[in-house]
């Protein structure tokens, strides 16, 4: 009974139904993803370059779209929900020579919030002063962007995600380039706001990571090829559909390091 059950789930946090996304010219970056989350998942998106991740986020961000297939976020269109997601983009679409503020990049988050009053509140600089001191970067509030390393960069863009204040958060490989103690620092932050009912989907290459701690992983290489916990899904079943023999072959990158990391997990165990 699917439409009993899409009326069963209109509050959902995340409804994908049958979705497809095609790019001019090209074969389907997305094919027939069907998924239902509800509020509080929290969710490590794993796949290799090319296999429609970023394309995911674009989707449920009313981006692109749609050549096939439903998505609906808490019960609305994705362009409705729009202000309910806190989106943080891969680290290179950034402009860090852009000459603003580490309290100027919080404070961003708070657009929504101000709208046509054009002026921060007094409840706006303290929603990007406790987002800013959640991620330790308050006492740098006053430095120039252009000044901050690759990991306090993240720290940011997340206080500015934080700042927003929205129920979905939609992190497209936000461990990039980030140092050892950044990286845990956002791990826990993420268990923290899940933990509290907020959704997060976080995209990644790193397998072991995600295995050891995301509650959930989503294998995607243009489908869904496994979702479940990692207890359930983080098979070597799950990885070779989700790495084809191709993707090793021709891939030098991240994708085959972790792939190799995974294999000797899983004999490992
Ligand atoms: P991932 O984030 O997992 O690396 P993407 O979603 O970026 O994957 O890409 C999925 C597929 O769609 C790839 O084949 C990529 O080349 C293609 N693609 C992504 N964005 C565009 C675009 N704007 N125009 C055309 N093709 C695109
Ligand atoms: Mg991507």
């Amino acid at each position: 009974m699917p439409g009993h059950s899409a009326a069963q789930n209109a509050s959902a946090a995340i409804q994908l139904e049958h979705v497809s996304v095609t790019y001019a010219g090209r074969r389907p970056a997305l094919e027939d993803v069907s998924l239902m989350l509800p509020s509080g998942s929290h969710v490590a998106v794993i796949g290799p370059n090319g296999a429609g991740k970023s394309t995911l986020f674009n989707a449920l961000l009313g981006l692109v779209p749609l050549a096939g297939g439903r998505i609906r976020l808490f019960g609305l269109s994705p362009q409705r929900a729009r202000a309910r997601i806190a989106y943080i983009p891969q680290r290179d679409q950034v402009d860090w020579q852009f000459p603003l503020t580490a309290l100027d990049i919080a404070l961003m988050g708070r657009v929504t919030h101000i709208g046509w009053r054009l002026k921060p509140r007094a409840a706006d600089y303290a929603a990007a002063q406790s987002a800013l001191e959640r991620v330790d970067m308050w006492k740098m509030r006053a430095t120039p962007i252009a000044e901050l390393s690759g990991g306090q960069q993240q720290r940011l863009i997340i206080a500015r995600a934080l700042a927003q204040e929205a129920p979905l958060f939609l992190l497209d490989e936000p461990f990039n380039e980030v140092d050892a103690s950044t990286q845990e620092l956002l791990l826990d932050l993420f268990d923290e706001l899940a933990t509290a009912g907020r959704t997060l989907l976080v995209a990644t290459h790193d397998l072991a990571l995600a295995r050891r701690r995301f509650p959930a992983l989503l294998f995607l290489n243009r489908s869904v090829k496994g979702f479940g916990s990692p207890d359930e899904v983080f098979t070597p079943e799950t990885l070779e559909k989700t790495y084809t023999k191709q993707v090793v072959k021709w891939d030098e990158g991240d994708a085959l390091s972790s792939i190799v990391d995974a294999h000797t997990f899983s004999h490992n165990h």
